[in-house]
């Protein structure tokens, strides 16, 4: 039965789709891998339906605003890879929605990893030669799309994280930083750094603006696996006071809040480094761990980045926010291929 709850940290109406709280788990022979005293990881790809993943939590909030308003089928945009369009379409078959997904083709057009997924969770699928998510063309097609069903006679709901959804999908992160902050109290205590992997950034932004929020010391460090860092940071505190503003806080994020490393994007957003490969097989092969060499392993990579520019050191304990993305892995397995033939 559909479970509609206040959300104390926000205030917000949500969903109870995604599967709360997700389990903090140690790994200590990661650890000792990376050489930190203590790590344990958020394992946000375990939070519900679809296979799960980090904007679980930003739907429950997302699609809350969607039924309030009446929609019977969502639109949304993202790259054609994207585990937010995956989880999107998982949402809307659960709740008896249509799902229109706009990808981006240039991020490849085959049927593998989450496009597969999308397909067998039957979202309607078109594509956009549109390559930046901020252009606002595509905030246009989007509209264009919307209208087409509202002559069908539908009542569309437009999700664009980029855009209209921004400051809810903060909101949906700030109460996952509460949640994880009972989690450190109740297990490993208060950590020192917070690791997150960056894409448009707005689950860090929620995690930073929750941290600020309820006066929580550990220092978040983003990574990225998109956007250089300056563009990055300005996006994240123009989505967080958004996002603050509307929830009528009186704290506000400033770009001294949070790090941010740029230095593992690699050949580009989408496509896997040496390094992420790398930190993929290496959480593999300590903790049995999967994660994904776009993502995750990105953001593990990102630690051991930080870790040798000493924004982590090694008496620190850290939280490694795993933040889904595992479906997508085996899009990449020729990349793992060459890998292991050089
Ligand atoms: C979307 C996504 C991210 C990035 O989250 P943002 O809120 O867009 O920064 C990180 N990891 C995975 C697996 C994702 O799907």
């Amino acid at each position: 039965m559909l479970q509609i709850v206040r959300d104390p940290t926000t205030g917000l109406d949500r969903l109870v789709l995604s599967r709360l709280p997700t389990p903090l788990d140690p790994a200590p022979k990661l650890a000792s891998a990376l050489g930190v005293a203590q790590l344990s990881v958020k394992r946000e790809d375990l939070s519900g339906y679809a296979l799960g993943g980090n904007k679980l939590r930003q739907l429950d909030f997302i699609l809350a605003e969607a039924l309030a308003a009446g929609a019977d089928i969502l639109v949304t945009t993202a790259g054609s890879q994207s585990n937010f369009c995956r989880s999107l379409a998982g949402a809307a078959a659960k709740l008896g929605l249509g799902c229109h997904l706009h990808l981006r083709a240039a991020t490849g057009t085959a049927l593998v990893g989450n496009l597969l997924l999308d397909e067998i969770l039957g979202a309607a699928i078109t594509f956009t030669q549109v390559t930046d998510p901020w252009d606002p063309q595509i905030t246009q097609e989007l509209a264009e799309i919307a209208d087409n069903y509202e002559r069908q006679g539908r009542k569309p709901f437009i999700v664009q994280l980029t855009g209209v959804s921004a400051a809810t999908a903060v909101a949906g992160w700030m109460s996952g930083a509460a949640e994880l902050l009972r989690d450190a109290e109740a297990g490993p205590g208060i950590p020192d750094v917070v690791i997150s992997v960056c894409g448009s950034g707005l689950s860090l932004a929620g995690l930073a603006l929750g941290f600020k929020h309820l006066s929580c010391p550990a220092r978040l460090v983003g990574i990225s696996a998109q956007q250089p860092a300056a563009r990055l940071k300005a996006w994240i505190v123009t989505a967080a006071d958004e996002a603050a503003t509307r929830l009528g806080l009186s704290c506000r994020l400033t770009a001294e809040d949070f790090d941010i490393v740029d230095s593992e994007i690699g050949p580009g957003y989408g496509k896997p480094s040496a390094a992420s490969l790398s930190a993929v097989r290496l959480a593999g092969r300590t903790e049995g761990l999967l994660l994904d060499p776009i993502y995750t392993g990105k953001g593990l990579a990102g630690l051991q980045a930080a870790l040798r520019a000493g924004l982590v050191r090694p008496e620190h304990s850290v939280i490694f926010v795993h933040s889904g993305g595992t479906p997508g892995l085996f899009a990449h397995a020729e990349a793992f291929g060459a890998d292991r033939a050089a």
